[in-house]
């Protein structure tokens, strides 16, 4: 089994509390870890540049 990584700060999600979801744009998968989501820390999808709060 792989280790999704946060798409923010690239951290392994090995902590409960990450999230996934598609890529408003493109759909690719986007991680973020807890950290990110609570400090709203903006992502950019890797596959289409999308970024998103
Ligand atoms: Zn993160
Ligand atoms: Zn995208």
């Amino acid at each position: 089994m792989q280790t999704e990584k946060c798409t923010s700060c690239k951290a392994p999600l090995s902590e409960p509390g990450w999230t996934k979801f598609a890529c408003p744009k493109c759909g690719e998968p986007i991680y973020r870890c807890h950290r990110c989501r609570h400090q709203s820390i903006p992502y950019t999808c890797q596959k289409c540049g999308y970024e998103g709060p």
